[in-house]
């Protein structure tokens, strides 16, 4: 008997192992195996059945242990990781591992240590060191020597092991994580029964052990009859010897229980929500959705409604819904720590039924939430883009809350996956219902609605508020900073209409949000005699000054820098600081209304543990006037004391070189001005901006989405650009800038070899990305564009082939094909 083995490699191909007679019984498809490689051992996972044993030639060697008692992966997941690495072109072992926690894989360790033996010869500086390193420090693992040493190439350390200067030993190492248990006590059989208190009494030798035996007694009457034993321990002032005494004489038992390790610890509990009857739009979607979900029928649908129109109370009435069929669902958000009110109107519905992953789990509580969801003790999974890989068996629903939002895609480690897509393809193999929910959707989504690929929901109303009629979405009023300047000679970020719009709100003792989409002080700093602008060395950018610390930071690397008291080339002190970033808006806050209350939400005060939640939850209880931030303050919140949303400055972002750039500000201005005036308040928006003629602001003005997305299909559609062609990002990375350059032009060729006579693919570039150099590594791009109907297999083929043919890139370089790449610069 053989299996096929996939293993965390970016390779196409399986392994194929035998399966010797004592592992026959455990091995199943699904199961994760632990498997020789070469030198090392790996945990790979065994997708199906191999060849027989007698067709395949002596080389084949056989399977070390099985890894799992129940597979870790059902058929479906097979199917659904296979059709992942097919369609972003990657290795099916990448996916696998993608889908399963970290830290559960076993695997060697290699140890470095010297020998005796004295090198003859001359030695290179790198082998030099090598040795060195072991001299002084005696012993290393190859990843730590790696680490300290540059990245000293694998083969110099296997070329000294060879020469016998040092010898490598490997040693497997135990998954990281297991099941967490925790001792519980309980009274012996023979004590249980009331009546044998005078027994047990008789058997109780000093204060402790009573003590000890009455805290039992006391938590069995408040109902726990299998307390923890540090519970006990605490109530009755006494240390383990005693419980450990009690056992021997038979009185008390312990008990492993095991412990599930959940992020939710710290969140307080949930009120029950309050009963809701959906409005007539809200019950309308619900119906549309309930058809697929009672015939048990795959169907996609878009769900276009505007901020604050009950998108949140359709899902969940939906996944009741499903829930009652005895199926489960997904529930995919942008971002965790960014949606905590969505996230907790989850919770208050589906309590312990729901698991809840996020990007700040430990290596444990991810492990647990995966086996339970696993093992079914779970069936509603919410989390951000890697929940859609959640390890559920038979989904009825997979809901895609705020689809068009680019954290879905995933770029670095690949699968370069959009859990968007992958949503639809996981509903369609479970014959599942999944909604698509925006008030902005992508241009993708609606025009696959447009296809009828999609079933196009629509709520154009926010929900009304009772004893009202809906809240209406509010003005938009534009600020023309250029007038401004001239007018008022406007110094700093906040125009008097702004400042006037913010007064008003302190004295009504409303609240603000203030979005600006720059973090830091000042985004450039500028020599005003020569025009030097300080740069990272290791990024092709420029620095961001930090006034806090008074340093210039890179915000692609993070390197920090002290900022120079003059200019380093020309001398000059008239070093001017230009641009406002949130830190400078926050000063200038201050400064004009010195009373108001300012919270500041961007990466730089978001880096702890919490630090989210803590910020929103003070000004959700209103103890903050003004919350500033980035992009961070525009997503789902719900805050009714918000009137005023101000936009700081509405051209930033508009002008990269991406053919998405007005799709993501046209979405982004539109979420941050739905946080106005969503309950009884009436709200407002300011937009300040330099170009006030922009056709885009005036869409955003009129909320008006079907006329922003007409004009801009209808401009994507006469450059070929998506939805209207699939494209491919081919990104080429490494130390030496010809090296990469002739990479790419080599990689290019080839492709171009490949798609010869093949209609409706067009290939652009290589060309130098627009930030040509992060953490020290240049970058070049390639392009494919290709014709809808491309993508899919035959697209996979060209890829495929072209990367057969090129072969692996030069240890330390690096290409990455990212299929329906986003943000390509
Ligand atoms: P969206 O997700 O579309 O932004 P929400 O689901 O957050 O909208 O709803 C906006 C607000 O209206 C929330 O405060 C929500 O609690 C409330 N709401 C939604 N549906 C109803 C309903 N049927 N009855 C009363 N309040 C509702
Ligand atoms: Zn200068
Ligand atoms: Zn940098």
């Amino acid at each position: 008997m053989t299996v096929q083995v996939v293993l965390p490699l970016p390779v196409e191909q399986a392994y194929t192992y035998v399966v010797p007679d004592e592992l026959a019984e455990a091995v199943h498809v699904g199961c994760r195996v632990l498997v020789p490689f070469g030198p090392r051992r790996l945990t790979g996972l065994v997708i199906d059945w191999g060849p027989a044993v007698e067709t395949l030639d002596f080389k084949t060697r056989p399977l070390l242990d099985v890894l799992d008692e129940t597979p870790a992966f059902t058929d479906e997941m097979l199917t659904l990781t296979r059709w992942i690495a097919d369609y972003y072109v990657c290795g099916w072992g990448e996916v696998v591992k993608a889908a399963l926690p970290a830290g559960t894989n076993i695997e060697d360790k290699q140890h470095l240590s010297r020998t005796t033996k004295q090198a003859n010869g001359v030695l290179s500086g790198q082998a030099r060191a090598v040795l060195d390193y072991l001299d002084t420090h005696g012993e290393a693992t190859l990843s730590g020597i790696r680490q300290q040493l540059n990245a000293v190439p694998i083969a110099l350390v296997r070329r000294l092991e060879r020469d016998g200067l040092v010898s490598i030993t490997r040693e497997l190492v135990d998954a990281k994580v297991r099941v967490k248990t925790e001792t519980h006590l309980r009274f012996a059989p023979a004590f249980r029964h009331r009546s044998a208190a005078r027994d047990i009494q008789q058997q109780l030798r000093g204060h402790k052990q009573v003590a000890v035996v009455e805290a039992m007694a006391g938590l069995a009457l408040e109902g726990t009859h299998e307390p923890r034993q540090a519970d006990v321990l605490e109530r009755a002032a006494a240390a383990s010897p005693t419980v450990r005494t009690l056992v021997n004489k038979g009185i008390l038992e312990t008990v492993e229980k095991e412990v599930i390790r959940t992020p939710l610890g710290d969140l307080p509990d949930e009120p029950a929500p309050p009963p809701r009857v959906l409005h007539p739009a809200q019950q309308q979607a619900l119906d549309a959705l309930a058809k697929p979900i009672d015939a048990g029928k795959f169907e996609t649908f878009l769900l276009h409604g505007v901020t604050g129109s009950g998108k949140t109370e359709v899902y969940i009435a939906a996944l009741k819904r499903v829930l009652a069929q005895g199926k489960t669902g997904i529930i995919l958000v942008p971002e965790i720590a960014l949606t905590p009110q969505t996230v907790r109107r989850f919770r208050a519905h589906f309590g312990d039924r729901i698991a809840v992953l996020h990007s700040r789990m430990s290596l444990g509580e991810r492990y647990d939430a995966w086996r339970h969801l696993r093992g079914g003790r779970y069936d509603v999974v919410i989390g951000p883009r890697s929940a859609v890989l959640a390890p559920l068996s038979n989904v009825g629903l997979v809901v895609v809350d705020e689809e068009h939002e680019p954290s879905y895609k995933q770029f670095d480690p690949a699968p370069r996956y959009h859990a968007r897509d992958v949503a639809v393809m996981r509903a369609h193999h479970n014959k599942a219902v999944c909604v698509l929910g925006s008030a902005t959707p992508s241009l993708e989504s609606l025009a696959n609605a447009r296809r009828g690929k999609y079933t196009l929901l629509e709520m154009p109303d926010r929900v009304p508020v009772p004893g009202h009629t809906a809240a209406p979405l509010p003005p938009v009023r534009i600020v023309d900073l250029t007038l401004e300047r001239k007018k008022h000679q406007l110094k700093g970020a906040l125009s008097v209409q702004l400042q006037d719009a913010i007064r008003q709100r302190l004295e009504r003792e409303e609240q603000v949000i203030l979005l600006q989409n720059r973090r830091g002080y000042a985004p450039i700093v500028e020599c005003q005699d020569c025009g030097w602008v300080p740069m990272c060395y290791d990024c092709s950018v420029t620095l961001t000054y930090h006034k806090a610390q008074r340093h210039l930071r890179c915000h692609y690397c993070g390197l920090a820098q002290r900022l120079p008291q003059a200019c380093p080339k020309c001398n000059s002190q008239a070093l001017k600081q230009l641009g406002e970033g949130t830190q400078r808006v926050e000063e200038e806050l201050a400064q004009v209304f010195p009373d108001a209350r300012v919270l500041r939400m961007d990466l730089d005060t978001t880096g702890k543990k919490d630090a989210h939640h803590r910020i929103l939850s003070r000004f959700g209880k209103g103890k903050a006037d003004i919350l500033i931030g980035t992009q961070m303050v525009a997503k789902g919140l719900d805050f009714p004391r918000v009137t005023l949303v101000g936009i700081i400055n509405a051209d930033m972002g508009m002008r990269l070189p991406d053919f998405r750039a007005e799709e993501r500000t046209f979405q982004l201005l539109t979420q941050v001005a739905g946080r106005a005036g969503r309950a009884e308040l009436r709200g407002e928006v300011l937009l300040q901006t330099r170009t006030p003629d922009h056709p885009l602001f005036q869409f955003v003005v009129h909320h008006d989405y079907p006329r922003f997305a007409n004009a801009a299909l209808a401009e994507r559609q006469q450059l070929d650009y998506p939805p209207f062609a699939h494209i491919v990002g081919v990104e080429f990375r490494g130390p030496k800038e010809p090296t990469v350059q002739d990479m790419a032009e080599r990689w290019t060729k080839m492709l171009g070899e490949q798609v010869q006579g093949v209609m409706g693919v067009q290939i652009l570039g290589p060309e130098p990305a627009l930030i040509g150099r992060v953490k020290r590594q240049y970058r070049y791009h390639t392009i494919l564009k290709a014709r809808r109907g491309l993508e899919g297999p035959p697209m996979q083929q060209l890829l495929r082939a072209t990367t057969a043919a090129f072969g692996s890139p030069p240890r330390h370089y690096r290409i990455a094909i990212d299929v329906d790449a986003i943000g390509l610069f």
